[in-house]
């Protein structure tokens, strides 16, 4: 099929995916129509500042590309729009107005969106949900009015949010149902460390919270009550418990579906002429929807060279960033319950290193120590063994390992 005419592309998402699959297509020569269906009208953007400098300071919409860049890349747009059905026989997607763009490749890039535990937490004014700039917006204007600030959700939105909202001098309370924080991302040993940050940064946390009510009283405060225990109103309540991925379009049109779209290396879907990329794509290799920033962009990239009919291929490890209360954490790999060994080094700041039973790196996560991160990768690709000893030892010299 590579050797077919392709003049008509459809990515259907404007998200970090979409974009960057568009600036790649344009990079590798694709010089026929490129329509982009996104349901937000601004120009593509980056989520990570969301929660960061866009609520702390007046950082404008942060832009994935200069604006004379994404004028360069000469994109049809229908925005705001939603694609209501994918029509494969006729090669369509259908819009919610009934307008059918023919395409000869697809890109879905559709994300995925907040969750909400009890959907009724959604007609409650002081409680909301952080995904889109325009959420981000209407977060750092009601933060400014807010003196008390209750957080549902002790992983990455919750905590970059509670670190944000201490850094504008409000009292703080996150509310996890787990044990610990971040559990789907990092094994206990961080988590504790993630939870000592948090704490040292005066932010309240009550986790091992199973039964979170919310209610609205008179004034638009809102009570948080967990597990029968009732805290002090809340000036605003921001619920980061997960995402719901954007699976509705696939799965209508029969794609192959599991956690995400399933796709190959390629990023190819199981209809040839349909690509998946970014949050709705399950990854490859790990068999999950990994929702983070770097794969968003760097598989899409992969993705939209293989829609070209180039031979491409993705298979990164996981890696994913977060700064709260001024340490930048990244993390290189996912937890795996089995493992066992785990060393800690302590640095400029606490690295923790988990091995697998060959002594080789399956999971890394530094604080502050991006250099650390950087040489984690490379072992990781060349399934380098290390030495649990050299790498607890402070004086030993992690790059002599480079
Ligand atoms: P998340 O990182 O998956 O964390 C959600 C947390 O909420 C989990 O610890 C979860 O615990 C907990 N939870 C679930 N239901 C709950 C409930 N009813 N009450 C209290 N806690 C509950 O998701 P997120 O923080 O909402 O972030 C949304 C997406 O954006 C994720 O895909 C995330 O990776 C991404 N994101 C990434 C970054 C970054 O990379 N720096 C920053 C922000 C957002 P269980 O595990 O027990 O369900």
């Amino acid at each position: 099929m590579s050797s077919e005419e392709i003049s008509r592309i459809v990515v259907i998402g404007g998200g970090q995916a979409g974009g960057y699959a568009c600036k790649a297509l344009r990079g590798e020569g694709y010089a026929g129509r490129l329509t982009v269906v996104a349901d937000e009208p601004h120009d593509f953007y980056e989520r990570p500042p969301l929660s960061k400098g866009v609520v702390t300071a007046d950082e404008p919409l942060p832009r994935l590309f200069p604006e004379d860049s994404l004028a360069a890349l000469d994109i049809d747009w229908r925005r705001p729009r939603r694609a209501s059905a994918i029509d494969r026989q006729a090669q369509e997607v259908v819009l919610d107005d009934g307008e059918r763009l023919p395409y000869d490749r697809l890109l879905i890039a559709t994300g995925s969106r907040p969750r909400l535990p009890v959907p009724e937490w959604a007609e409650i004014d002081h409680v909301m949900t952080l995904r889109t700039w325009d959420d981000a917006t209407r977060l750092k204007a009601r933060l400014g009015e807010s003196r008390r600030l209750g957080v549902i959700g002790g992983g990455w939105i919750g905590l970059e949010v509670a670190s944000s909202a201490r850094k504008l001098g409000l009292e703080v309370d996150v509310f996890e149902r787990a044990p610990a924080l971040c559990g789907r991302s990092v094994g206990p040993e961080v988590a504790e460390a993630i939870r000592e940050l948090h704490e040292r940064h005066g932010v309240g946390l009550a986790l091992n919270r199973q039964e979170i009510q919310l209610s609205e009283a008179a004034d638009g405060r809102v009570t948080i009550t967990a597990d029968g225990e009732a805290r002090a109103p809340y000036d605003l309540v921001v619920v980061g418990v997960g995402v719901e991925i954007n699976l509705e379009l696939a799965r209508d049109a029969g794609l192959r579906t599991e956690q995400g779209i399933v796709v190959d290396a390629a990023g190819q879907t199981s209809d040839p002429r349909i690509f998946a990329a970014g949050d709705v794509s399950q990854h490859p290799q790990l068999g999950l929807c990994l929702q983070s920033w770097a794969y968003a962009q760097n598989q899409a990239r992969v993705v939209a060279e293989a829609m070209l009919g180039q031979a491409a291929h993705y298979d990164e490890p996981a890696w994913l960033w977060s700064d709260q209360h001024g340490v930048n954490i990244q993390i290189l790999g996912v937890p795996s319950g089995e493992l066992r060994c785990v060393v800690r080094r302590e640095a400029q700041g606490p690295v923790f290193f988990y091995l697998d039973d060959a002594q080789r790196l399956v999971q890394m996560v530094a604080f502050d120590q991006p250099r650390a991160i950087k040489l984690g990768k490379r072992w990781i690709a060349a399934g380098r063994v290390l030495d649990a000893g050299e790498l607890a030892d402070p004086d030993f010299n992690l790059m002599s390992l480079r």
